[in-house]
């Protein structure tokens, strides 16, 4: 699980830090290592009843262990602890993340967005659907049945009208409900899903942006998980070309945390118009903006921020730079490799039935079964049984006329079926995918 060689990194990184600050009087403060080592014992112990995420075997939610190099850095800079809201609190922390920001734009081919790093997400996605909801006030947000449920949420906590999409078999919106609900004239924004969540969907962007400029409203691209999957070689066409649009849309956001090999606590919101900084414009009674240059809590919705998280992002950005051809998009590859090779083993396999091919690198699957009340028990069963043999898998709760789709045989006694989802996103799943379908084969219904 730890490699030695990244606490002797840390302890030189460290040591290298200290030399900066050689000017100051001598200032080390103490604490009481006794008590601490009890505590921290004690710690380590609690957190046994974490599932192994840093494990291939754990091939269940959308969980990827950060980079040695993130880890080391983020650990590193909290000696100094920056906080990035105003550049007296982190000024080189600041300065890397307006780095990382810029490096982010260009992969979807913009030169000089407006964005900062965010929390996650879920804060991501809230400023950019709060801009949309300033330069479209009252109107509505539509995204698709399987976007994330956030944007139904950030949209009543903007009190914006907000209506799903309905999806096609393959979990991409439909195009010709979109029009339906442009003929009421009462929409603002579309957010269209690169990687859904659920199913790693990818909605039909190109498609979607004729639309958006037919109708003139705004398109807000959620690439939370999917984002960083244009670099890779191996895309499907339409998937290809989602990506390659991504240049048009007005808004990204991007999740570092989930596949930019980032620890929790950094999401990325990118916008193509940089003139939309001027709604975040505040009046701070702090003598705090101290200087003329540019301070990321003028434009960004939280204020105290981890300075630590941009750290860690720019080393990675640096060690592994986001470039097609380049060694972190091999790994993204590798991931759509491990999926596409999944779902083949599960199609052959008189055990199990897949459902769509892949898009990304979430496989969905269930135990076959004559019925879906019976296919739902023994997902849960597999579940159960997989987690005795150490391989950790997920569930995720389908529409049945979806997965009927699929398996047209199988009757529909119940509206829903639960399916079994792996989220295959280490690179190193390729290697691990045998022992998986031998933990799965060795279930017994
Ligand atoms: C994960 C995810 C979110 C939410 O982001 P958090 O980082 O969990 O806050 C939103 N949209 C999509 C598509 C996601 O995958």
């Amino acid at each position: 699980m730890i490699n030695v060689a990244e606490l002797e990194l840390l302890q030189s990184a460290l040591a290298r830090l200290a030399e900066g600050y050689e000017q100051m009087p001598d200032f080390t403060p103490d604490f009481d290592v006794d008590k601490v080592t009890d505590v921290i014992g004690r710690v380590a112990e609690r957190m046994h009843d974490n599932y192994p995420y840093y494990h291939p075997l754990y091939a269940g939610q959308m969980l990827k262990p950060p980079h040695a190099i993130a880890r080391i850095a983020y650990a590193m800079s909290l000696w100094v602890n920056p906080n990035n809201h105003a550049l007296d609190g982190g000024k080189a922390s600041s300065a890397l993340e307006k780095e990382c920001v810029v490096e982010l734009g260009q992969m979807f081919g913009w030169d000089k967005p407006l964005g900062h790093l965010t929390g996650g997400g879920t804060m991501a996605n809230l400023e950019a659907l709060w801009i949309a909801g300033r330069l479209r006030p009252g109107k509505r947000i539509i995204a698709s049945e399987q976007a994330h449920y956030t944007h139904k949420r950030i949209s009543e906590v903007l009190g914006l009208p907000f209506s799903p999409i309905q999806v096609d078999y393959d979990g991409r919106l439909k195009l010709d409900h979109i029009e339906d609900l442009l003929a009421v004239d009462d929409v603002g924004t579309i957010v269209a899903t690169l990687g859904n969540t659920g199913l790693g969907a990818v909605d039909p962007l190109p498609e979607i942006l004729v639309l958006a400029k037919k109708y003139g409203v705004r398109v807000h691209a959620d690439a939370a998980y999917g984002g960083y999957f244009g670099l890779a070689n191996t895309l499907h066409d339409h998937t290809r070309a989602a990506y390659d649009s991504l240049t048009d849309v007005d808004s990204i956001v991007i999740d570092p945390h989930k596949h930019g090999l980032q620890p929790y606590g950094c999401g990325c919101v990118l916008f193509r118009d940089a003139d939309v900084g001027h709604f975040y414009k505040h009046d701070s009674p702090f003598t705090y903006f101290s200087s003329a240059e540019l301070h990321l809590g003028e434009i960004s919705l939280e204020c105290s921020r981890p300075g630590a998280s941009a750290v860690a992002l720019w080393a990675t950005q640096q060690l592994y730079p986001l470039q097609k051809g380049g060694e972190f998009a091999a790994w993204l590859d590798r991931s759509l490799t491990a999926a596409r090779d999944f779902h083949q083993s599960l199609a052959a396999s008189p055990m199990y039935q897949p459902l769509m091919p892949p898009e990304l690198d979430i496989v969905v699957y269930f135990p076959t079964a004559a019925d879906a009340i019976t296919a739902s028990k023994r997902s849960r069963e597999v579940f159960a049984h997989a987690a005795q043999h150490h391989l950790h898998l997920a569930m995720i709760e389908l529409p049945v006329d979806l997965v009927r789709h699929y398996v047209p045989d199988l009757t529909a006694n119940a509206d829903t079926l639960t399916c079994l989802r792996s989220v295959l996103m280490k690179p190193e799943h390729a290697d691990w995918l045998a022992s998986i379908i031998n933990i799965l084969e060795s279930y017994e219904p």
